[in-house]
């Protein structure tokens, strides 16, 4: 549309919208439509009326004069404004006004373009009144219920920022986003969720996440999205359940079934897991892995002497000690009663054997206090690796336990190295 064009414009807004023109309100001209936004059926009925203050809402008439002398007498630049009108009915009305100064037979008069806004404002009211049946439903949830668009809050529940840590609803959708409050490990799923539900690839996701309450603690949501229209845009609506309870009692079943209670290395089971998974990628990344069979010397003595709870106190000490003297992806597992297995991967058997040797003299120079008195004591250690001739666990730590009781004979407090029948080649 060309600049020119634009001045023909009113002409079509004659035909659109009410057209009124008087001096002093006094109707010089009205159009059908401005008739019609007042209840009447034609502009001809308009003019019959001796004032257009009849139409004007009681409270907003002293209001429209004022505009009126400011405007005529130059005080004021017509403009736009809203006013409350009346129909023929007595019913209050919405209407947007357009004025301008024209001239009318010779002498100014003052043209008003009239929009009634009442169904916008029907509608408005209407969104409000369902938007409150919308929150009075999921106030009373326990469920929390968030909608964002883009992470960017746009209404939740009392439910939801009480999860959250906030105490009403507002403070929670006064932050710009709600990523801050989703741990960093899940931002890359959150993000990838958020675009094929926007995208309507998918109409449900359901996920577990790790979130962050407002004082930083940590909680876990059981979540569940789906995609919403929200006062006509897409948006995204959470439901979510408080899990945190359920995650850490889950977490420390996970704990108990893979860790030792006493010691808090893995048990039998798990080391076995682990070792049965580094032992599959040493042999096919043709790396070395290496394991020593550990067991406390006279640890029965220790226990007559000192009574079992000192037992446990070493058995704790031992556990520490070993770990402190390790590398971080070494793997230590209690094997049963006071013998461990280290398994240490991509390392080869003579450095095994150092290692080895170093805990050992570790050990043996170790003091564990217990009440008023001091406990010290010697481990033997069996050591084996993986070779052509050992390829299993059994092979391993079978290889391992039989240089362990080769290290007990010879009178403990030392360290075995299995005997290689055929080379490592790796
Ligand atoms: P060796 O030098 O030949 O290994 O002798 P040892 O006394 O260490 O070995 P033995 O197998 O004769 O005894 C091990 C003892 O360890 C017997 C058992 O009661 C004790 N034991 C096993 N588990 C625990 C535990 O969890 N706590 C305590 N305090 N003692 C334990
Ligand atoms: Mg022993
Ligand atoms: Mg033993």
């Amino acid at each position: 549309m060309s600049t020119h064009s634009l001045l023909h414009e009113p002409l079509a807004i004659d035909a659109q919208y009410g057209l009124v023109i008087h001096r002093n309100f006094i109707p010089l001209f009205a159009n059908d439509a401005y008739a019609h936004c007042f209840g009447y059926n034609t502009g001809q009925e308009i003019l019959a009326l001796p004032s257009l203050l009849s139409l004007i809402a009681q409270h907003e008439q002293d209001t429209a004069k004022t505009a009126y002398q400011r405007v005529m007498t130059g005080l004021d630049q017509p403009g736009v404004r809203t006013f409350e009108n009346l129909n023929k009915d007595g019913e209050l009305i919405t209407v947007l006004t357009v004025d301008s100064v024209v001239d009318w037979q010779g002498e100014p008069a003052m043209q008003i373009i009239v929009v009634d806004l009442s169904r916008q404002i029907a509608m408005q009211r209407q969104l409000l009144a369902s938007e409150q049946r919308y929150r009075e439903l999921v106030d009373g949830s326990i469920q929390g219920m968030l909608v964002h668009k883009d992470f960017q809050p746009l209404f939740c529940n009392q439910a939801y920022a009480n999860m959250y840590g906030f105490t009403d609803a507002n403070a929670l959708l006064a932050q710009p986003s709600i990523l801050p409050f989703i741990n960093t490990q899940f931002h890359v799923q959150a993000w990838q969720d958020n675009q094929a539900l926007l995208a309507g690839q998918v109409a449900v996701i359901k996920t577990e996440a790790k979130g962050l309450r407002a004082d930083t603690s940590v909680l876990w949501l059981s979540l569940l999205s789906r995609p919403v229209d929200w006062n006509g845009e897409r948006a995204v609506q959470v439901t979510a359940m408080d899990i945190t309870e359920q995650h850490e009692l889950r977490e420390q079943l996970e704990y108990r079934a893979n860790f030792d209670g006493l010691t808090n290395v893995y048990n039998r089971r798990a080391l076995s897991e682990h070792l049965q998974l580094q032992l599959k990628s040493a042999i096919t990344r043709r790396r070395p892995l290496s394991c020593l069979l550990i067991d406390i010397d006279n640890f029965k003595a220790i226990n007559d002497s000192f009574g079992h709870h000192a037992g446990d106190v070493v058995l704790q000490h031992f556990a520490k000690g070993c770990q402190q003297l390790t590398r971080q992806h070494d793997l230590l597992g209690r094997w049963g009663g006071e013998e461990f297995v280290l398994v240490l991967p991509g390392t080869a058997l003579q450095q095994a054997q150092h290692i080895a040797e170093r805990l050992c003299c570790a050990m043996a120079s170790m003091a564990v206090p217990v009440g008023t008195q001091s406990i010290t004591f010697t481990v033997s250690i069996g050591v084996a690796a993986l070779s052509p001739a050992i390829q299993s666990i059994e092979q391993l730590v079978g290889s391992a336990d039989v240089a362990l009781y080769d290290a007990k004979h010879r009178g403990k407090g030392q360290v075995v190295v299995a005997e290689v029948t055929a080379p490592c080649l790796y």
